[in-house]
């Protein structure tokens, strides 16, 4: 079974191709949607991880003759009141590089002790068109003062993972994709590709 994956972002594609293998789900293979690069984008405009999910997952799936998924998420930091949100690839500007996201927040959260966060994820699995399910996942940490690590992507060297006693960002990838909010929410839709779409091929 061919699952096509619609992202750009790198890093959100090394945890995706990841996935299947790490897990043991060798009939399923995840694979990067075929032309993506030429397929004009659509409008993140929702205000929900779960509606800008939804949005990319069926706007993509026209695209493909197979399930084709998208994910969005995002930091949400409770002393930003749940920024930078859906917002979190833009939260420096719209073409913003992840070191200036990541140096913002460390600004706006300088004078500020209580640095509680979580990382939200809802993946949307998506064929012709139509939506056929969304998986969530969400890990909870703290923003440190400073980067720390260079693994992962995004604001990974600023969170601080209690189990792990160091940041996202000094954790190896299988690692952080055992407990993160991406992982968990790829593990629930690889069972249920498993579960639903294999016994609907053997009828
Ligand atoms: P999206 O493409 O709108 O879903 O943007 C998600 C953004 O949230 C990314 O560009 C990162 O800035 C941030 N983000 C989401 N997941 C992670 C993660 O696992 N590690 C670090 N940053 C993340």
């Amino acid at each position: 079974m061919i699952l096509h994956c619609a992202t750009t972002n790198a890093g959100k594609l090394r945890e995706f191709r990841a996935a299947a293998g790490h897990w043991g789900f060798p009939e399923i293979s995840i694979e990067s949607l075929p032309g993506l690069k030429s397929i004009e984008p659509p409008l993140e405009h929702g205000t929900t991880f779960e509606a800008n999910a939804t949005d990319k997952a069926m706007y993509y799936s026209r695209y493909s003759p197979e399930c084709v998924f998208a994910d969005d998420s995002g930091l949400v930091v409770d002393a930003l009141g749940g920024a930078p949100g859906v917002y979190s690839a833009r939260y420096a500007g719209p073409d913003a590089r992840d070191s200036e996201n990541l140096n913002l927040l460390l600004e706006r959260l300088e004078v500020i002790d209580e640095r509680s966060a979580r990382f939200e994820c809802v993946v949307a699995l998506a064929k012709a068109g139509g939506l056929l399910a969304t998986f969530r996942g969400t890990v909870q940490g703290r923003i440190t003062r400073t980067a720390r690590g260079s693994n992962g992507f995004g604001y990974d060297p600023v969170f601080y993972y209690e189990p792990f006693g160091c940041t996202f960002g000094e954790a190896g990838e299988a690692r952080k994709l055992d407990v993160s909010h991406r992982g968990q929410a790829l593990r629930a839709m690889l069972t249920w590709c498993r579960e639903s779409l294999s016994s609907d091929r053997s009828r």
